[in-house]
C-alpha cells in the first residue's frame, strides 16, 4: 500500500487530564505529525505548561504539533484553583468534583473549535472524555476514541459487563473465569474493576459506554505482537474499526523529549544519566508507582528496608515523601546516608524513559500502569510487578504469565480490601529482598527473562517503524480519516447550503428562534412557497 499522507488532515487530540493519558496522546501527536498530519493537543493551562517543552521540541524537529488551552472549571466543583490533573487529587473526596469538572469542559472545547478558521478533520478523544461526542455531533466532525489501558483489560471488562458478572457476584474477592475470553483467565471483581465504578459517577460511566459505541473507530495504545488476539476480539465485540497504534513511547523520541516527558523532572536528567553511566549494564533497579498510586507509609518503609537489604543499586521515584510519616522515618533513620553509594531517591517526578532507556537499567519495580508496562517492554527491562488498582493487575498477568518478562512482588489485591490492621502492607522487607534478588538474578532464569525482554523490545520498536504492524494500522487509520472526514465536510457544506436556501423561508417565519420553529410552521411556509 502506498504510504498514506496525513498532510491535509488536522487532528485534534483531547486527552483525559491525567498523566497516564496525556503522555501517550502527546506521543501520538508526534507520531501522527511525523506522517505529515497537523496535530493540536487540547488540554487545560496547567497541563499545557507541563507538556510545552516536549511540544516545542517537536516543533523544532519540524513536526506540526501544537497545544491549545481550554479552561478547567474545577473551582465550580469545589476544587482549588490550579488543580487540573488527577495526580493533584490528594484525597478520594476530590474525585467526584474532578470528573464533574472534566465533563464541564464541553463548552470550552466547542468554543475553541468554533473559533478556528477551519473545522478540524478528526477528533481523537480519550475514552474517558465522552463529553466530546455531542460537540462532534453538533459540529459535524468525525470522532475516534483512544483507549489508554491494555486490550486484555478492555476485553476482560467488556466480557464481565456483558455477562453481568459485576452485578451477579457480590464478593469482590471471589474468583471466577472470565466468560467468552480468548484465553483461559481467572479473575475477581477487586482486581478487574471498571474505571468509573464508584458511587456518584453512574451517569459518567454510561456516557463512556455510549460514546464508545457510537465512535467512528477505536485506537488502542498497544501492538499486535503482544495483544493481537485481544485487539481482534475487542474489535469483533464492539463492532467498530479498531487500530493498535502503539507502543506510543517507542514512536521515536530524542533525549530532550525523554528528559521532559509529562513534566519537568524533579532531578537533573543529565546528572541521573551520569549516575547510571557509572553503573554496570543491567545492574540498576528503577522503582516507580506511576503518577497516582501511593504506598501507605508502613508499606513504603518495608520497601525501603527491602531495597537496602537487596544491596543492589536503585533509583526510586518516591512520591511517598509527601507523607509526613515517611519523611520523618527517612530523615530520622539516616536511610539516605546509609544507601547513598548505590541508592538514589527522586523526590517527585523522575525522567522515567531516560532511566529505562539507559543500558544500566536492569529491572523495573512497577505498579503496572499500562504506560509503565509498555515503557518496560519497549526498553527490554524485566519487571517486578506491584499492581495497586484498576487495570494494573491485568498488566501484571500479561507481563508475568503471558510474556514471561516479570516476577511478582506478592501483592494480591488493592489495599482497599486489606484489613485496617495490615496498614497497607502486603510485601514485607524480606519479601522485597527475595523478589528483587529473583528479578535481578544473573543465572539461567534471569538470563532467559532478560533475553525475552530484549526480543519484545525489538518487536515493539519494529511495530512502530515502516513495515511494522502499528505503522500499518496508522496508515489504515489515516486513509479512513481522509475518506470519512471528506464525507463529513461535504455533509456540513450541504447542510450549510440547505440553511442558505431556507433563508427566504426564515424571513417568512419572522423573528422566531430556530428552537421555537415548530415542524408544522416550517411545513406550512414551505407549502405556501411551493403553491
Ligand atoms: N512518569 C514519569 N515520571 C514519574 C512518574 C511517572 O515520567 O516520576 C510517567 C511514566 O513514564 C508514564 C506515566 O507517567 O508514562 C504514568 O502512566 P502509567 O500508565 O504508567 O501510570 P498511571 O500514572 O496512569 O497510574
Amino acid at each position: 500500500m502506498a504510504m498514506a499522507a496525513a498532510g491535509e488532515l488536522h487532528f485534534l487530540l483531547v486527552p483525559l487530564v491525567a498523566q497516564g493519558h496525556i503522555i501517550p496522546m502527546v506521543d501520538l501527536a508526534r507520531y501522527l505529525a511525523a506522517r505529515g498530519g497537523r496535530v493540536t493537543v487540547v488540554t487545560t493551562p496547567v497541563n499545557a505548561t507541563r507538556n510545552r517543552a516536549v511540544v516545542e521540541g517537536a516543533q523544532r524537529e519540524g513536526l506540526a504539533v501544537d497545544l491549545a488551552e481550554v479552561a478547567f472549571p474545577g473551582p465550580e466543583f469545589g476544587l482549588p484553583e490550579g488543580v487540573e490533573n488527577m495526580d493533584q487529587l490528594v484525597d478520594m473526596n476530590m474525585y467526584l468534583g474532578f470528573f464533574k469538572a472534566v465533563w464541564r469542559m464541553e463548552a470550552g472545547l466547542e468554543g475553541y473549535i468554533r473559533s478556528l478558521p477551519r473545522r478540524p478533520d478528526c477528533i481523537v478523544a480519550d475514552a474517558c472524555n465522552p463529553w466530546t461526542a455531542p460537540v462532534c455531533d453538533r459540529l459535524g466532525i468525525m470522532r475516534l476514541v483512544m483507549h489508554c489501558p491494555s486490550t486484555y483489560f478492555l476485553l476482560a471488562v467488556h466480557c464481565l459487563t456483558k455477562h453481568g458478572m459485576y452485578d451477579r457476584i457480590a464478593d469482590e474477592l471471589e474468583l471466577f473465569e472470565i466468560p467468552n475470553f480468548p484465553v483461559c483467565a481467572v479473575a475477581n471483581k477487586a482486581t478487574f474493576r471498571r474505571f468509573f465504578q464508584w458511587p456518584g459517577v453512574e451517569k459518567e460511566e454510561r456516557d463512556v459506554f455510549e460514546a464508545e459505541a457510537t465512535a467512528d473507530g477505536l485506537l488502542i495504545n498497544t501492538f499486535r505482537d503482544i495483544e493481537g488476539i485481544f485487539v481482534d476480539g475487542y474489535e469483533a465485540e464492539l463492532g467498530r474499526r479498531t487500530w493498535a497504534i502503539g507502543p506510543t513511547c517507542a514512536a521515536g523520541m530524542d533525549a530532550y523529549a525523554r528528559d521532559r516527558r509529562g513534566n519537568r523532572a524533579d532531578v537533573d536528567a543529565d546528572w541521573i544519566v551520569s549516575w547510571l553511566d557509572a553503573r554496570p549494564p543491567a545492574s540498576v533497579l528503577y522503582i516507580s508507582f506511576g503518577s497516582i498510586a501511593h504506598l501507605q507509609p508502613k508499606q513504603a518503609i518495608e520497601l525501603a528496608r527491602g531495597l537496602e537489604a537487596s544491596r543492589r543499586p536503585f533509583i526510586w521515584a518516591i512520591k511517598e515523601v509527601k507523607n509526613a510519616a515517611v519523611r520523618e522515618w527517612l530523615d530520622g533513620d539516616g536511610y539516605e546516608e546509609r544507601v547513598k553509594d548505590r541508592g538514589l531517591l527522586v523526590r517527585g517526578w523522575a525522567p522515567q524513559v531516560t532511566i529505562l532507556s539507559h543500558p544500566a537499567a536492569g529491572g523495573f519495580l512497577t505498579h503496572c500502569g499500562w504506560n509503565a508496562t509498555l515503557e518496560a517492554l519497549s526498553h527490554g527491562v524485566p519487571a517486578l510487578t506491584w499492581p495497586n488498582f484498576s487495570d494494573q493487575f491485568s498488566s501484571e498477568r500479561l507481563l508475568v504469565d503471558v510474556l514471561g518478562v516479570g516476577v511478582r512482588s506478592g501483592v494480591r489485591m488493592p489495599s482497599l480490601f486489606l484489613p485496617p490492621e495490615a496498614e497497607g502492607v502486603q510485601v514485607n522487607c524480606a519479601a522485597v529482598e527475595k523478589a528483587v534478588a529473583e528479578l535481578m538474578d544473573t543465572g539461567a532464569d534471569g538470563k532467559a527473562r532478560r533475553a525475552r525482554a530484549k526480543d519484545l523490545a525489538a518487536k515493539a520498536r519494529a511495530a512502530m517503524e515502516e513495515g511494522g504492524s502499528s505503522h500499518a494500522d496508522l496508515t489504515d487509520l489515516i486513509h479512513y480519516v481522509s475518506e470519512l472526514s471528506k464525507k463529513k465536510r461535504q455533509e456540513r457544506e450541504a447542510a450549510d447550503a440547505g440553511e442558505m436556501a431556507l433563508l427566504p423561508f426564515a424571513a417568512e417565519l419572522g423573528d422566531k428562534s430556530g428552537e421555537q420553529i415548530e415542524a408544522e410552521d416550517t411545513l406550512s411556509v414551505v407549502q405556501s412557497y411551493a403553491a
